[in-house]
């Protein structure tokens, strides 16, 4: 609804406004180094370039993207602070290429600080390109282009050994496989409305991750895919938790993921625990972090008992110990304490 209404508000004759250059970006760190790329706004509809950041503060709108690069697989958390606008936003909403990126507020700083969060594709190429903000205000509808640097992750080979009807899906699997991920995506595409968490993820697992996200999947001599996710060491019938507050959206086997469940946290962020032996909870119903929602196993294509923790923003899948850092980074005291400087 807030997407069809941006999209319906005529271009504003009066949103062109002229200022000095500059180009606030600088480095931070927080735990790993982080870029924090500070753009504020002064040509309200300009295309900003990725070197040339036009800045003023008279409108008052600053946005931050963290990490400034980002590698693909990863997540760009984008901050943005409105509190020195004269005009109060109506509705905020940003873009990615054509995915909309839900912009809601912080669940901690109070009126006037947006967060949104933006997943690369793993599949996508270094690039310099923009994230489109837009927002409606009592002068009508505004959109600022934010400059976002995609890099090459450098993601190992793995080697591994698994059934081969795994492998080679016979055609009744095949359509079976295909079902299944229609039933998936759809799932991906209806997330709840509102946020439903309000602290850091927590892991999901107790045992140590054996391998990381990102890796080239060898199967049996073939290279099949990438790990869409996480594994942690987990023998069968070890307690897996959920990692954030959320609603049960998926309780089934799948072909690939054997005994999947899904936890949609709302606008746009799910967790997906694969492999299970048994649940402990059913589709629909709400779980908190940290609840027993199943048993870990090896069902589906496995090679030996693990959870396997997988995370999606606005339907692509991301590295989700690189989501919880940044998660984790919005609930941290130094990241108040770094917006109060800024301001
Ligand atoms: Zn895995």
């Amino acid at each position: 609804m807030l997407m069809t209404k941006l999209l319906k508000m005529p271009h504003s004759p009066h949103q062109l406004e002229t200022g000095r250059i500059g180009f606030p970006g600088r480095r931070r760190r927080l735990g790993t180094i982080w870029l924090w790329v500070t753009v504020s706004l002064l040509v309200c509809g300009l295309s900003i370039p990725a070197e040339s950041f036009s800045v003023s503060h008279s409108n008052g709108i600053e946005v931050q993207t963290t990490p400034g690069p980002v590698i693909n697989g990863h997540t760009v958390l984008l901050e943005v602070n409105t509190r020195n606008m004269i005009a109060p936003i109506v509705g905020i909403l940003a873009w990615h290429g054509e995915k909309a990126i839900p912009v809601y507020p912080h669940p901690l700083k109070g009126p006037g600080i947006f967060i949104g969060f933006i997943g690369i594709s793993y599949y996508q190429k270094p690039d310099r390109g923009n994230v489109k903000l837009e927002w409606t205000n009592r002068s009508g509808y505004h959109f600022l282009l934010i400059p976002i640097e995609i890099t090459q992750g450098r993601f190992k080979k793995e080697k591994l050994r698994v059934p081969k009807s795994k492998v080679s899906p016979s055609k009744a699997d095949r359509r079976r496989i295909t079902d299944e991920r229609y039933k998936i995506k759809n799932i991906y595409k209806t997330p709840h409305h509102a946020r439903l968490w309000n602290t850091a993820f927590a892991m999901p697992a107790t045992g140590k991750v054996t391998s990381p996200f990102g890796s080239q999947r060898v199967l049996n001599g073939k290279l099949k895919s990438y790990h869409s996710g996480v594994d942690f060491r987990a023998s069968t019938g070890t307690p897996i938790y959920a990692a954030n507050d959320g609603i049960v959206r998926f309780a089934s086997n799948l072909f690939y993921s054997g005994n999947h469940l899904i936890i949609d946290h709302g606008l746009g962020l799910f967790t997906g625990y694969s492999h299970l032996s048994e649940f402990r909870v059913e589709s629909g119903q709400m779980v908190h972090k940290g609840q027993e929602i199943g048993l870990a196993g090896s069902t589906g294509r496995s090679n030996g008992p693990h959870l396997h923790w997988g995370a999606k923003v606005n339907g692509i899948s991301v590295d989700p110990l690189q989501l919880t850092e940044l998660i984790e980074a919005v609930f941290s005291p130094a990241e108040t304490d770094r917006v109060t400087e800024s301001e």
